[in-house]
């Protein structure tokens, strides 16, 4: 329950653990050799965490560098003061090559035109071009295709201005114990990694495992791990579970702004797609929509929690607010639910006495994964850091 000051000007807000944080990190250190490195995903603005105070949190508790999608997202962190090493996990146009020498923001490289007017532009400003060279092993996404490495990398390595701090894959099926695709990866990845350095190129750090390839597959953690999902206290996969323990760190919250007893037959919301059924029910208000990252699909499918009990979520979910449905009538007493009252605390995600609603519960209504629900309640809410 909150204990700490909300914000003034909504009843509704994201509120973020940052101990869960940093128990996570440190949960992740734990499965690594000594040495290893540990980079954490703070892209999406540390899924819809807050990149700013999560990226401190997770220093705070022995990470070593970060990953970003965009520049933008590079240089936020950089603004703020932060100064360890970032790494943007794509190529950026070449419109932005500017900004991420004067930010100091490593790119993820994949063509020669790329680097090399990367490497032009860092020469000019008297710094080292970092890179790191992604190969694209079989997920078909980004990166220079295996046979083609060495001849990349002949075709940049004249660069004065630029250096290869690390080489990269990322795995398409990291989360199955047993796969032949998953073997097909880490197998590309490690021979091409083994004839670049015969070839002579240094390769810099090297990395594969995402969150499920690191619990499941330290085999492969090489120089160093990306981190994302646990550090945010959620399982990538079913079959991580068992392996490591890890503390949500994200709840959402929100506070009734209207309680009322419509008649039997009223309807509620867009469409007035429920109707009450029944005397006694109580209908209350709630300032969070889908433009907040609550998804419409959830409409009269999903609950909240309410003085520690779940309560059905009625009605279409309106882009602002939306509303629950509690039944207080005596008579059915096993059901009964106390009223509720303007102000009174309602989870959305989260624990409230003995039950809990997890991302996961969420994104199995909604047909989606736990990274996309806290995600999405980033868009828009107020964060909490507590
Ligand atoms: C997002 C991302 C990660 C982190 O993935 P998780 O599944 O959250 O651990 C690692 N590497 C790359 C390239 C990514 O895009």
């Amino acid at each position: 329950m909150p204990l700490y000051e909300e914000p003034t000007d909504r009843w509704a807000w994201v509120e973020i653990d940052l101990n869960a944080i940093r128990k996570n990190v440190r949960a992740l250190k734990g499965l690594l050799r000594r040495g290893v490195k540990l980079m954490c995903a703070v892209k999406a603005d540390a899924y819809g965490h807050g990149a700013i105070e999560c990226t401190k949190a997770m220093k705070a508790a022995g990470a070593d560098q970060f990953a970003v999608a965009t520049v933008a997202e590079g240089v936020e962190l950089r603004k703020a003061g932060i100064e360890w090493p970032i790494l943007m996990l794509n190529q950026a146009p070449l419109t932005a090559i500017q900004t991420l020498v004067d930010y100091d923001i490593m790119p993820s490289v994949y063509t020669s035109e790329f680097a090399l007017a990367y490497g032009e532009c860092a020469a000019a400003a008297d710094k080292v071009g970092n890179y790191h060279l992604a190969l694209d092993t079989g997920m078909t996404r980004i990166g220079v295709l295996p046979e083609d490495a060495i001849e990349f990398r002949h075709a940049i390595d004249f660069h004065r201005g630029l250096k290869c701090a690390g080489t990269f894959t990322h795995f398409a099926t990291a989360d199955n114990l047993q796969d032949w695709d998953f073997r097909l990866q880490s197998e590309r990845f490690m021979d091409t990694v083994n004839a670049l350095r015969d070839a002579g190129c240094d390769v810099g750090l090297v990395h594969c495992d995402n969150t499920p390839g690191m619990i499941l597959h330290p085999e492969l953690h090489n120089d160093m791990c990306r981190a994302g999902i646990a550090l945010y206290g959620l399982q990538p996969a079913e079959t991580t579970a068992s392996r490591i323990k890890l503390t949500p760190a994200m709840s959402v919250r929100a506070r009734v702004t209207r309680a009322i007893y419509p008649a039997v037959g009223e309807g509620v919301s867009y469409g007035l797609n429920y109707r009450i059924p029944t005397p006694h029910v109580q209908v209350a208000t709630i300032p969070i929509g889908y433009a907040d990252g609550l998804s419409r699909t959830l409409s009269g499918r999903m609950d909240v929690l309410v003085h520690g009990k779940r309560a059905r979520q009625v009605g279409n979910i309106c882009m602002d607010q939306c509303m629950f449905a509690v039944d207080t009538n005596p008579v059915r007493s096993y059901r009964r639910a106390e009223p509720v009252a303007e102000g009174d605390l309602v989870t959305i995600i989260g624990a409230d006495g003995n039950e809990r609603i997890t991302a996961d519960e969420m994104a199995d209504l909604r047909g989606t994964i736990n990274y996309e629900v806290t995600c999405n309640f980033g868009m828009r809410l107020e964060k909490v850091y507590v």
